[in-house]
């Protein structure tokens, strides 16, 4: 069969690189002029490899399988970063990291009686006078930073996701950075990735699509979207996908975050950390990278759009960074060369990832991942326990794979 994939990102990579190896034709087309999506690794000062900062994801967590092997395949290697992603000194209240687990655990185990959708208000109505109100706060803090979303707008399955552990169990990357495997999953492809090639718009029935693009058309026995939520729902569907679809677009959480990178000077030593500000609705961090050394950068994500204002990310990173520095005294930090990094103001992202809001339901869960007729859907969105992760978009392309495989059975190969 011939399929085009649309958006090389993990999720459309892994699709690709799965339906190249068993032998169909296969035309990635995407509208940036690099591959990885929403992983991007850059050297925060140009030409100094000890400064390769990931500007989107960047943690690879604890079940992270398919991503392990494919990264094994490539021949790429994960580097331990000397700190857990799941452990943050809280600082602006008075409370520690113990006491954010203890209250994290009671949190847990009255959102776990409720359903996944029930809005994360009624599990802080119940807990309020059972926890430590300030370690309350920092918890509450940290899911907001990590959905990028207000409390108000999450539902109870937010204090019991993947992401929502505690033991300091060791972080790492992808050696050299996590688009690495982007590059490598594009390379093993017959065709090369059509970069530059913006899609406006696509035709299908059951048996065959058409993909229009900013420089012209490609007739497809399948296609797979592997764009952003986001971007999808501003796409022309013909015929129009069913109204449950839209709806689950319409209905999905879109998460507000970003980035601030912060060059490092001088030689003192510095040791992994993991720091968070409670108020201010960020966390930072220094971590090792392939060569086990700490990187000369501090690494800060800020997340909710409300915490995104108070930062002033919109002007640049001279807010955020003086707070930054004023949060890690001990660290010595070259303000002027500090990059900040936001998501929502790129076409191609229009936003960090998806997260369940109030509203959200099982159906729409299923919505986004059901294909219509030769079209197919992957992206981080469509992974359910696994949304918003290198892993969910990395599962959805092995997903596709599969239906696509079993739907054409029975046709040429
Ligand atoms: P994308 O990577 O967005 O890929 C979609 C591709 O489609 C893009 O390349 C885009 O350019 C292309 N495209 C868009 N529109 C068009 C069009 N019209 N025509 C052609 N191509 C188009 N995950 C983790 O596991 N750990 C983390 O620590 C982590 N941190 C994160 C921090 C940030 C700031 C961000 C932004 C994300 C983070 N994530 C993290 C999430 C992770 O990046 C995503 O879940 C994953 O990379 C999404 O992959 P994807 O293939 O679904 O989408």
């Amino acid at each position: 069969m011939r399929i085009v994939v649309v958006g090389a990102g993990f999720a459309g990579l892994m699709a690709a690189y799965s339906l190249d190896r068993v032998g169909h034709e296969v035309i990635v087309v995407e509208a940036r002029d690099r591959v990885g999506g929403r992983v991007w690794s850059q050297e925060l000062i140009p030409g100094n490899p000890r400064t390769v900062v990931e500007r989107g994801a960047e943690f690879v967590l604890d079940g992270y399988d398919v991503m392990s092997d494919v990264v094994g395949e490539c021949g790429l290697h994960f580097a331990p970063m000397g700190m857990s992603y799941y452990v943050r000194e809280p600082r602006g209240v008075q409370t520690d990291a113990d006491a954010v687990a203890a209250c994290a655990a009671t949190v847990r185990a009255v959102a776990t009686q409720l359903s996944p959708a029930e809005p994360f208000t009624s599990v802080l109505a119940r807990v309020r006078g059972e926890v430590d109100e300030a370690a309350l706060a920092a918890l509450v803090s940290r899911l907001e930073v990590t959905n990028g979303a207000p409390a108000e707008l999450l539902t109870a399955a937010a204090a019991s996701d993947v992401t929502v552990a505690f033991e300091a169990s060791p972080s790492t990357r992808v050696a050299g950075g996590n688009q690495r495997l982007a590059i490598e999953l594009a390379a093993r492809l017959d065709q090369p990735v059509r970069t530059g090639e913006v899609v406006r718009r696509v035709q299908w029935t059951d048996e065959s699509a058409r993909v229009l693009t900013d420089r012209g058309s490609v007739d497809a026995d399948r296609v797979v979207m592997a764009v952003p939520l986001t971007v999808s729902r501003q796409l022309d569907f013909e015929p129009d996908v069913p109204s449950s679809k839209r709806e689950a677009w319409d209905a999905a959480g879109i998460s507000h975050a970003a980035k601030l990178h912060v060059p490092l000077v001088g030689d003192d030593p510095v040791a992994p950390s993991a720091v968070q500000s409670v108020p201010d609705r960020y966390w930072t961090w220094t971590s090792t990278d392939g060569t086990g050394a700490v990187q000369p950068v501090l690494h800060c994500f800020g997340g909710s759009q409300s915490a995104l204002e108070a930062l002033d990310v919109a002007a640049g990173p001279t807010t955020w960074a003086r707070r930054a520095a004023d949060l890690r005294p001990g660290l010595r930090l070259d303000l002027e060369r500090a990059v900040v990094t936001t998501w929502a103001d790129d076409p191609y992202a229009q936003g960090v990832y998806e997260y369940p809001s109030t509203g959200w339901t099982m159906s729409h869960e299923s919505a986004l991942s059901s294909p219509m007729g030769a079209v197919h859907f992957a992206g981080e969105h469509t992974a359910g326990a696994w949304a918003g992760l290198m892993e969910g978009a990395l599962r959805s392309g092995l997903r596709v794979s599969e239906e696509i495989r079993v739907s054409g059975e029975g046709e040429p190969g």
